[in-house]
């Protein structure tokens, strides 16, 4: 996800945030990570998703908006003394706890991907200094031109990411790997945002999705290519995958091995309905229920009570970069 910036009431929680920094441990309640196995080389982590009763009021940062609430799994792939590990939380403390679980399992060697540049995906990245930092090379370029406010806390507020650890690698196009026997494949992908990086596990049929895929719905960060956003999950649809992980979705699902093609649907009938209606004279009123009922009704997708808030910035985003701007056609749902 990314923070929810254009919405009021978060423009205010950021104002005051600042005011009011809070700590963050990675084991207190709302910090504490959970692992959850896949398979025998794949073990999910994840932290966050409180019932909406449970969160005060109060001050709001971004990590709260991105990841804590809606939840947030990273990703580590291990085979012997190697492990791939797949993003890096919102902070060291929680990437540290990742590592040394990852080290009490017996992995001596770090390899770490991050899916795109966003700051829910990279705060623990110094965890890693001391090993290969791969990434695309669009969001290595993002994240060093972005360096200085995001280690001084202004690129999205309060907390800062200090250091932070960039990629050194940047790949350019689908790049396969090794970790152990396992075998990996990088692929770049335009959605979401443009600078994607996404991992398929050929031999599991498993898809790590990063960001390009959520659960109640994808968070909108580049509102004008919707279109092309729309033609690359069909593509990707048919990379011959039948799981999907995504880093932020339901644990129960991600638990039990991951979401089916329809969480793909369901992402591409929200993103071309966001456009479709965002000329409706009530569109910006319009609930997120009334565009997820049918992913709902069919198992693709459970609604979380967070991605309310996601959803009206959504509405914010798409309204303000295709008012001016007829409503394309898109290509029927493979
Ligand atoms: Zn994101």
């Amino acid at each position: 996800m990314k923070p929810l910036l254009s919405s009021a009431p978060a423009a205010l929680a950021f104002v005051l945030a600042a005011a009011f920094p809070l700590p963050v441990a990675a084991q207190d309640a709302a910090h504490a990570v959970r692992p959850m196995p896949i398979n025998d080389h794949l073990v999910a982590f994840y932290q966050g998703r409180p019932d909406q009763a449970a969160v005060k009021p109060g001050p709001r940062q971004w990590p709260d908006l991105g990841a804590i609430f809606v939840g947030v799994a990273t990703y580590a792939i291990h085979d012997g003394d190697t492990a791939l590990v797949y993003d890096s939380f919102t902070d060291p403390v929680s990437a540290q706890w990742v590592r040394d679980w990852l080290v009490k399992a017996g992995v001596r060697r770090f390899i770490l991907v991050n899916s795109h540049w966003h700051l829910d995906h990279i705060g623990g990245n110094v965890v890693y200094a001391d090993s290969m930092r791969i990434a695309t090379e669009a969001t290595r370029a993002k994240l060093a031109m972005k360096r200085e406010a995001i280690e001084a806390g202004t690129e999205e507020g309060p907390p800062e990411i200090r250091p932070l650890a960039l990629p050194d690698l940047g790949v350019t196009s689908d790049t396969t790997m090794m970790v152990g026997k396992v075998r990996v494949l990088l692929r770049p992908i335009a959605i979401h945002s443009a600078d994607g990086l996404v991992i398929e596990l050929p031999d599991d049929q498993l898809l790590l999705a990063g960001d390009t895929l959520e659960d109640t719905a994808t968070f909108v960060a580049e509102p004008e290519s919707i279109p092309q956003q729309y033609r690359n999950l069909g593509a990707m649809r048919g990379w011959g995958f039948t799981k999907i992980l995504p880093n932020h979705g339901n644990p129960a699902v991600i638990a039990a091995g991951g979401y089916g093609l329809g969480l793909i649907d369901a992402t591409r009938a929200y993103i071309r309905a966001l456009v479709e209606h965002s000329h409706d004279a009530d569109f910006q009123k319009q609930p997120l229920e009334s565009f997820v009922a049918g992913a709902i009704k069919h198992g693709d997708v459970s609604l979380w009570w967070p991605y309310r808030d996601a959803h009206a910035n959504n509405l914010a985003v798409v309204a303000k970069a295709w008012k001016d701007k007829p409503v394309p056609a898109f290509e029927p749902a493979p």
